[in-house]
């Protein structure tokens, strides 16, 4: 199988996006360049871990080189749901992050899970190169997607934390 390699160098919009029901959602990484849209199939939890590293990365970076100024986390919701029909090329194993000084931008490395059988330079890498600004982003609507996700109760419609709910509708009796 030949190796799926893109860039999108750099790209005009990145974004992530749950589509479903709560508890069957499935999340999705997309990204852009103009007209060329590129979306893959993510985890959850892949995007809450990035979005740690996100920061770590920035401000390692901003350590690295004080001049930088501070990049935005500011997005808008309206823009950030993934472009319809969504046809993803592959599910993210393991994701990674880079730093071009020159140019001052992050890159997103995303690898595909390699198949069973199969070791890992068979499998396809999509590199996203964002300002520090679109990763940010990206990260802080990532995770605001993420918690939108917890099981709604069915006697309030309030999101349960995992750790239980304090109910109004049953006089915050745990449930
Ligand atoms: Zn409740």
């Amino acid at each position: 199988m030949p190796k799926l390699e893109l860039d999108l160098n750099p790209v005009t919009h990145i974004t992530t996006d749950a589509l479903g029901k709560p508890g069957e959602r499935v999340f999705y990484l997309q990204g852009s360049q103009n007209e060329r849209t590129v979306t893959l199939l993510i985890e959850k939890v892949q995007i809450q871990s990035l979005a740690v590293g996100v920061e770590q990365f920035l401000a390692e970076i901003n350590q690295k080189f004080p001049d930088l100024n501070e990049a935005t986390a500011e997005y808008s919701e309206a823009v950030m749901h993934v472009t319809l029909p969504v046809d993803p090329l592959f599910r993210i194993g393991e994701i990674g992050l880079g730093y071009d000084a020159d140019n001052d931008q992050v890159v997103l490395v995303a690898r595909e899970v390699p198949a069973e059988g199969e070791g890992a330079e068979g499998t396809g890498v999509v590199r996203f190169w964002c300002t520090r600004s679109q990763i940010r982003a990206l990260v802080h609507w990532g995770v605001e997607v993420a918690n939108r996700g917890r099981p709604l109760c069915p006697q309030c419609g309030e999101p349960m934390e995992p750790e239980g709910h304090f109910c109004p509708k049953k006089n915050g009796h745990k449930h």
